[in-house]
């Protein structure tokens, strides 16, 4: 994410977060600010989370840095094929 003042999807179904800025201070970086989904049909109750806690996604976290790991190994496989491949031309 590159605007910190951008809040994640909402890790339940992918929709807009909603954000009370509980102090005033008009940012979503607010650490006592609280978001929740909002679409009020995404859960049966109503789940409100601080920002930060919101803002936490260690799955997600986990995940972009295994696709990462992937993508280069992926790279450096693709570039080791072809230099075999061009060293095996007759
Ligand atoms: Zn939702």
């Amino acid at each position: 994410m590159s605007d910190e003042n951008e809040l994640p999807k909402c890790p339940f179904c992918g929709g807009e977060a909603s954000y009370t800025d509980t102090v005033g201070i008009g940012v979503t970086t607010n650490r006592y600010g609280l978001c929740s989904c909002a679409d009020t049909q995404c859960l049966p109750e109503k789940i409100i989370f601080k920002v930060g806690k919101w803002r936490t996604r260690p799955i997600e976290d986990a995940l972009r840095a295994e696709n990462e790991r992937l993508k280069a190994e992926n790279a450096d496989l693709s570039y080791r094929l072809m230099v075999h491949r061009r060293l095996s031309l007759p």
